[in-house]
This record gives structure tokens, sequence and C-alpha cells, in this order.
């Protein structure tokens, strides 16, 4: 008699044909792993449907055996929400080969794509309409739109054009009973009903697959002025950023926060030094604008931060190249970091004005606890956002570092988990700090779209109902 794994790779390969099921243990190994290589599983099969028919039916065929279903994109999540378990049951849906860009609309503002397309793809595509898909994050290059939009991710243009979630305007996905939604409308105002697409953005896979979406899109930057400023503390920055946002306003779209720690981690594993070297924290800034005369809005903005005493070096890029060249330093310091032997990572948000207090009391808590602790800490500071990353920890210490770090948030009012989700990573931390009431309520609308908690198990939702249920 066959076993259920057996049954279920007979009924994909009927679905996607041979080609589409991967089950080869070499074959699969790449999928099976995420991109820090943190996360280990072992999946049954990788299935890459073609179509959104075909999700539809490879997800019915895993609901009925009651199998667990893994979403994948371009598996660059940092929060494990795309590996699967160990158990060598789990089915891993791969969007790779969904990847058409099916229609762009220079003057409705919007691009119908398929989950599968690459980020870079998809802007490249738009950039030759004129037109912007205002996402920026150093995966780009590899993390796909259905990703994207199951991660909400962020990125450095979110102080100016918001979350992932703020350009999505239509979806098509694919529920956890194999039933599809569609709901791609190019539409800017719709109040026709509940707006379920909002359910499945930043779910991480957790209620269902997207197969298609129809994101936003904004005006070509053509100008653009970008400065790289070292100032004296933290205190300074956030003043610096309140004269910012007064001078230039809504083209603010990236106000960047990195250590003289980490710069000096991405001269030794990148080989790409500094203009600024030997301060403690530098700003990158960024401002873009259809219109021109922000490179005089910036030397204003840095004549003053030197006047108030805000800053204490500063280089404003002479061209393209070197405006590219600043922001090569920010988008290798995530693997400088990987090169120099990882970290624990904290992805955090506090209301700005908290951050000051933040870095005080959790480098008191890191003295007590972990004292030969280095930090790697950098981010949105505009977004009150910082990848809070806590080098030479022993494995001992891992999980009070974790949890101390957590701890402070928490008394600061904010997120532990500003913009990489929940994943399998950080679930069992929400659930210790996330209210009852929050707790209770994400539990039912998971077991309501997800009747045999075939989707993404164990991911967002902790898997049994535990004693903080
Ligand atoms: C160098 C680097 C820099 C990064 N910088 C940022 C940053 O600045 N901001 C930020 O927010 N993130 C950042 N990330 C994280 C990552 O790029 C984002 O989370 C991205 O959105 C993931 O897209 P992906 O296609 O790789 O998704 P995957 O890693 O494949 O999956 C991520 C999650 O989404 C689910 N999923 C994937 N595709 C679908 C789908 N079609 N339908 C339903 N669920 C799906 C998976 O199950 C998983 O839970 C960075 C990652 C790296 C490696």
């Amino acid at each position: 008699m066959q076993d259920r794994g057996e049954i279920l790779l007979h009924r994909l390969r009927g679905i996607v044909g041979d080609a589409g099921v991967l089950s080869d243990t070499a074959e699969m190994a790449a999928y099976g792993t995420d991109w820090r290589d943190m996360f280990h599983g072992r999946p049954l099969c990788v299935v890459c449907p073609a179509t959104t028919g075909e999700v539809a039916q490879a997800v019915a065929a895993c609901a009925t055996l009651g199998e667990g279903i893994v979403p994948q994109g371009g598996n660059t999540g940092l929060a494990g929400g795309a590996t699967p378990d160990d158990s060598g049951t789990q089915v891993i849906i791969s969007l790779d080969r969904m990847n058409a860009i099916r229609r762009i609309d220079p003057i409705g503002m919007t691009v119908e794509v398929e989950a599968g397309a690459i980020l870079q793809t998809v802007k490249d595509a738009v950039a030759d309409k004129n037109r912007l898909l205002p996402i920026s994050l150093a995966a780009e290059g590899s993390a796909q739109i259905g990703g994207l939009i199951a991660t909400n991710a962020g990125g450095v243009d979110v102080l100016r054009y918001g979350m992932t979630r703020a350009l999505v305007l239509g979806l098509e996905v694919v529920l956890p009973d194999g039933q599809i939604l569609r709901h791609l409308r190019h539409l800017r105002k719709d109040n026709a009903g509940y707006d379920l697409k909002q359910l499945f953005i930043g779910s991480e896979g957790s209620l269902g697959i997207v197969t298609a979406a129809v994101l936003r899109l904004v005006p070509q930057v053509r100008h653009r002025a970008t400065a790289m400023i070292a100032v004296p503390n933290i205190s300074a920055a956030i003043r610096l950023y309140e004269r910012a946002q007064t001078e230039m306003g809504e083209a603010l779209s990236a106000f960047e926060l990195i250590s003289g720690a980490g710069l000096d981690l991405v001269a030794e594993h990148m080989g790409r030094s500094a203009p600024i070297q030997g301060a403690d924290w530098c700003l990158l800034i960024e401002a873009g604008s259809s219109l021109s005369g922000l490179r005089e809005a910036c030397e204003t903005l840095l004549e003053t931060a030197f006047n108030e005493g805000w800053a204490t070096d500063g280089v404003l890029a002479e061209s393209e190249a070197q405006a590219d060249a600043l922001w090569a330093l920010r988008e290798s310091l995530t693997e400088a970091e990987a090169k120099a032997g990882g970290a624990i990572k904290h992805d955090i948000s506090v209301p700005i004005t908290a951050i000051d207090g933040f870095l005080r009391d959790a480098g008191d808590m890191l003295a007590d606890i972990a004292p030969q602790a280095r930090l790697n800490v950098f981010g949105h500071l505009g977004d009150g956002n910082l990848h809070y990353n806590v080098m030479n920890v022993t494995e001992g210490d891992a999980g009070r570092v974790n949890a101390g770090v957590h701890d402070v948030i928490t008394r600061h009012s904010g997120s532990i988990s500003a913009e990489h989700g929940l994943g399998q990573y950080r679930v069992s931390e929400w659930a210790r700090l996330t209210d009852p009431v929050e707790r209770a309520l994400s539990r039912q609308l998971k077991d309501t779209l997800d009747v045999h908690g075939v989707m993404n198990p164990g991911k967002v939702v902790p898997i049994m109902r535990e004693a903080h249920d």
C-alpha cells in the first residue's frame, strides 16, 4: 500500500507534470534552507506551478491529505517563514515559474504582475515607462513580489511611500482549501465591503498563497540628493531628522542610521571603505523628486547641522556613481555581518523619540548579561526602525539576549518585528509578549481561514493552543 507522501507526490505530478515536482534531496537543498543558513527543513517535495489554477489544484491536493504547505518566493526572508519543518512531509510551493509582468499602465500608474516576478525586474520594466515601484531593499535582485506582499516588506523608501501594504491595490490569492480569491482591481478607491486583501498582506503565507497582484506606481524620481553625515550622538541625529523634514518635506525619502562599527565591518569584510572615518554614528540621507533644487536644500541642511553642532563631518554625493557608492555601504551591512560570524538579529521599532532611551536601556541590559557582545546597529531611523544586531554572543547566552532586547522594546512600547515578520524565528517571543486578546483573535482568524491548519503551519501563529491562549 502507498503511503500518504507517495500518493501526494503522484497527485502533484499529475497536476504540474513530472518536471514541475522536485523530490531529489540534492535538487531540493536550496529550498530547504533560508538565506542566512539558520533554519533547515526537509520537505517532501518542491512544487513549481506555472498558473494560478495549478497552484489551486496543488493546494487542494495537500489539503485533502492534510499535509502542510510552505509557500516560497525568492527565499530571502529573514524570519524562517519560507523554510519547512524537518518532518519530510511538508510541500514547498515555489512561485518561481509564475513571473510574468502582465500589464503596465503609466496613466493609471499601476502594474499587474504574477507573484513570482522579481522586484528588480519589475522596477526595471516600469522605469522604461518613467514610473517607479517604490520598494527598495538589498535583496531586490532575488525577492519576489509575492514574498514582499506576504511579508509586507519595508526597506529604505518607507519614509516617503509607506510599507508594501500602501502599494497594493489588488490581489489574487489561493486560499488554504484551494479556492481562488480574485481581487485584481486597478482601483485607488474601493470601499465596497471588507478590504479582504489586507488579511493576506503581511500574513507570511499563513492564510493563503498570493499568485498575482496589482501595485500602485509613482512618478520616476529624476533628481536626487544623497549625503552621508557623521553625528556626535543619537539625539543630534533626531534633531537633524526634524530639521530635514522641515527643509525637504515630502522629498525626503530615506533617513538611515549606520554605526561606525558597522562601517568598519563593511571595510574589513566587503572591501568598501566609507568617506567618513572614526565616527560613532553616521546618517545616510536621501531626497528625491521630479523637480530640481534638492541639492541646494541638502546643502542648507548640512550647513545648519554643522552650525547647530548636530554634525561633525559630512559628504554630499557629486554624482550618481558617488550616491550609489554611499548606498553600497548601507546595503553591504547585512552581508558583512554574516561574513564576520553573524549576529542575534532584532528588527525592532519604537516611536522615533524613544530611540535614544531604547539604545541606552538595551546597552545597559547587554552590559549585564553579555558584556563581551559587540553591536552592529543600523536601520531606518526615520521610521523608528533599527536592526539591533548583537554579535559575539555564545550559544548559551543567545536566548537571554534575545528575550532581554524584546523586554526592553516592550517597555518602550515598541514592536519586536518592524518589517521582517515573525516567521518561525519570532513566533514564541510574539506569543510571550502579545496581549491575550490579540493572540486569541489571531488564532481565531487562522482557524477560520485555514480550517485544517495546512497553510504554513507554525508560522506567525503558534501551532498548538498553548498556555498563552
Ligand atoms: C540582504 C537582505 C536585505 C533585506 N532587507 C530588507 C529590508 O530592508 N526590509 C525588509 O522588509 N526586508 C528585508 N529583507 C527580507 C526579505 O528580503 C523580505 O522579507 C522579502 O519580502 C522576502 O521576499 P521573498 O520573495 O524572498 O520571500 P520568501 O523569503 O520566499 O518568503 C518570505 C515569507 O513569505 C511567504 N511567501 C513567499 N511568497 C509567497 C506568496 N507568493 N504567497 C504567500 N506567501 C508567500 C513565505 O512563506 C515566507 O513566510 C532583506 C533580506 C536580505 C537577504
